[in-house]
């Protein structure tokens, strides 16, 4: 294939990502669960930058413990590298060089923010000129959250999460994030899951292998209502992460006596989404957490996906 002239280097920004509803379902033979979920893309951001290389490689700024990390193939971002040269027979390596925001592990897709702002940096730095259904496509390959990180916005995710369909969302939600420490690892909260769901007794009524999003979520997203909307955000992993975090519930309680509408776990946690009614509201909720001790941050959604900066 060929490719066109290209710059010295490309800085791409990619969001992390809310799922304001997770329904999970039964476990597919390759292991995934069926899931039912709404994403919302939101204002904290992964910054790739993209430049010339003979060979692969990646360096991370902006998390606490390095060590969170990993450097080599493990790297989503690497990955999406890789995955793009081979499928566009491109030759030569990439120095990736990766700004954190998004918290490590803590259930709000960073890694796939970095992967899909790889494929949409690379895509650009090498010329390789791909559609977005063909860089949607490759994104899928990465992970079930990646191709969201492509399309932004709010979106409704079936299947493995990754069969995306817009969500018309009206209007701006505000949100505060309470980030933890330490992350929780995916595996080990859907594992928690299918035991507590073994335990109920609920594997015995099989939960479907097919799911939909509840009307009530869409309504109110139309509608651009956040106390409408907190009437409905809803996650199916919550329990299990409390579970492995108890503390997690009384973080969601502090938001909401400091006047939060709502509050969730984000996607397997640990991080903790409240649902605020106003900018100033949140800016409040934001101030209250903050003397408690926790280090929240106010972000708004929907924002778009992986774009080129500059
Ligand atoms: P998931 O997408 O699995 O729900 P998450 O959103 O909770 O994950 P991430 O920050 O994406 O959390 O990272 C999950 C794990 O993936 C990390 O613990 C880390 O070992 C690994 N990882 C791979 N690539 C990256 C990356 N570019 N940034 C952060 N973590 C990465």
């Amino acid at each position: 294939m060929t490719f066109a002239v290209s710059p010295p280097a490309v800085h791409v920004r990619a969001p992390g990502k809310i799922n304001l509803y997770l329904g999970v379902g039964g476990r597919h033979d390759d292991g995934y669960h069926a899931l039912a979920t709404v994403f919302q893309a939101v204002s904290l951001y992964e910054d790739v930058t993209a430049r010339h290389a003979d060979d692969f490689s990646v360096t991370v700024s902006g998390v606490d413990d390095p060590a969170t990390v990993p450097l080599d193939d493990r790297n989503l971002a690497m990955r999406a590298a890789k995955l793009l040269a081979t499928a566009a027979e491109y030759e030569g390596g990439v120095a990736l060089e990766i700004r954190k925001s998004v918290p490590v592990a803590g259930g709000m897709g960073g890694g796939s923010a970095d992967a899909a702002a790889a494929l949409v940096a690379c895509d650009a730095l090498w010329g390789t000129g791909f559609s977005t259904a063909r860089l949607h496509e490759l994104a899928a390959r990465l992970g079930a959250d990646v191709p969201f990180a492509l399309h932004g916005g709010t979106a409704v995710g079936t299947g493995r999460g990754d069969q995306l369909n817009p969500a018309l969302a009206r209007g701006r939600f505000d949100w505060v994030l309470v980030p933890s420490d330490a992350g929780l690892s995916t595996p080990v909260v859907y594992g928690r899951l299918d035991a507590l769901r073994e335990e109920h007794g609920a594997l015995a009524d099989d939960p479907p292998l097919s799911l939909d999003v509840p009307i009530p979520v869409l309504q109110a997203l139309r509608s651009g209502d956040s106390e409408l909307l907190s009437e409905s955000i809803y996650n199916d992993l919550q329990e299990a992460a409390l579970h492995e975090r108890p503390d997690l519930e009384t973080t969601i309680l502090r938001g909401i006596h400091a006047g939060a509408l709502q509050g969730i776990v984000s996607g397997s946690g640990p991080t903790i989404a409240l649902l605020c009614g106003s900018p100033e509201s949140a800016q409040h909720v934001q101030n209250e957490l903050r003397d408690r001790g926790f280090d929240p941050l106010h972000v708004h959604g929907p924002v778009p996906g992986a774009r080129i900066i500059g």
